[in-house]
């Protein structure tokens, strides 16, 4: 039996891939602009719908030019944890109980803070969001990844301070930006450093580019997880049985998270020929059993959350709630939690919580 809205809104979600520039909320982003002077593109009560707009233009590089203005309002300390924990409250309201925000500090030293007083603002803001939230009474379990840009080649430096911080908030390391002509193994120093160090982390690949790009990062580069990883659908052959090729079939066989985010991968047109959310490759990648998971990408960008994410899904795909609870249970084991802390939460809060409405 298909999901209902009803029940999507409350059951437990997991946000693995969620960046914390992509969701500002609008009228947050209007009153620092405000403050600080930036001009924005669309008076205060546009904003949420001009981001919306020019993120659908189908090029990831024109999506990516909306977090300039997400990114020229966390510039001071103060605003950086206003965000933070403004995502925290936002999350809770969409039932997720466990989320890693992602963001890279490197953008974030405009007004003179170093990577580290910027990572220790996010974690303040995170922690007075989770402690807004466990007060009254819910579950909300929240880690930082802090992220290095591609094109920008800091990824040492970022993942050399993701380990300092690794007891006090970071979960991980990730790279972001525009990965046509910016390639994983760019920053394999900032790779080998994190494995030496046994840190976990993930890459986005196969979203904007093909399996090239998958294949560097996690057969060079040796990412735990796959930001998007959409692309992996170039190795499977549809006609009559689906049959794997090797890549295909590493992945699966490793049981290697796919972060998928739909809508916007709908938006930046990530797979060819895909014209609505029932054409995403999250449907026969599911159904053959890759380790899939729900996330939104960015809030603000796509108007989405998880729980619009998961009744696309189930419109789409006719999902019922065992099914959604299974790529929340996929998600779950597939944080960088430690393992005790990811089962407690299994067991103890999303299994009770899907059969609650059942
Ligand atoms: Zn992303």
């Amino acid at each position: 039996m298909r999901a209902t809205p009803e029940q999507i809104a409350v059951v437990p979600k997991v946000a693995l891939h969620e960046h914390l520039d992509g969701g500002v909320r609008p009228e947050t982003v209007a009153e620092i602009a405000l403050e600080i002077g930036h001009d924005l593109p669309a008076a205060p009560d546009q904003l949420g719908a001009w981001f919306e707009e020019a993120s659908s233009s189908g090029s990831l590089v024109r999506y990516l030019e909306t977090f300039q203005h997400t990114t020229a309002v966390m510039q001071r300390p103060e605003d950086l944890a206003r965000v933070a924990r403004e995502a925290v409250h936002d999350l809770a309201a969409d039932g997720v109980v466990y989320a890693e925000l992602r963001w890279a500090p490197e953008q974030h030293q405009g007004a003179g803070l170093s990577i580290e007083e910027a990572v220790e603002a996010v974690q303040s803001g995170i922690d007075q969001g989770v402690a807004d939230v466990t007060g009254s009474g819910r579950t909300m379990v929240v880690g930082q990844l802090l992220t290095a840009m591609r094109h920008a080649m800091r990824g040492l430096e970022i993942a050399k301070v993701a380990v300092e911080y690794r007891d006090r908030g970071v979960l991980g390391f990730d790279i972001a930006g525009a990965e046509d002509g910016f390639p994983p193994i760019l920053h394999l120093e900032a790779f080998e450093y994190l494995r030496r160090e046994n840190m976990h982390f993930t890459i986005h690949a196969g979203e904007a580019f093909g399996l090239p790009s998958i294949w560097q990062a996690v057969q060079r580069c040796g990412a735990d997880r796959l930001g998007h990883g959409v692309r992996i659908v170039d190795d499977i052959d549809f006609s009559g049985t689906p049959r794997l090729g090797r890549l295909a079939s590493y992945i699966r066989d490793s049981r290697i998270p796919l972060e998928m985010c739909p809508s916007s991968n709908l938006q930046t047109s990530a797979v060819p020929g895909m014209t609505s959310i029932a054409d995403h490759p999250i449907g026969p990648l599911a159904e053959l059993n890759f380790r899939v998971t729900v996330n939104s990408d960015n809030r603000l960008m796509s108007g989405t959350s998880i729980g619009r994410e998961m009744n696309l899904l189930t419109d789409a795909f006719g999902y019922s709630l065992g099914d959604l609870r299974w790529f929340t249970v996929n998600a779950m084991k597939s944080a960088f939690l430690p393992f005790d802390e990811r089962l407690v939460l299994i067991n103890e809060v999303i299994k009770p919580g899907y059969a609650a409405q059942a």
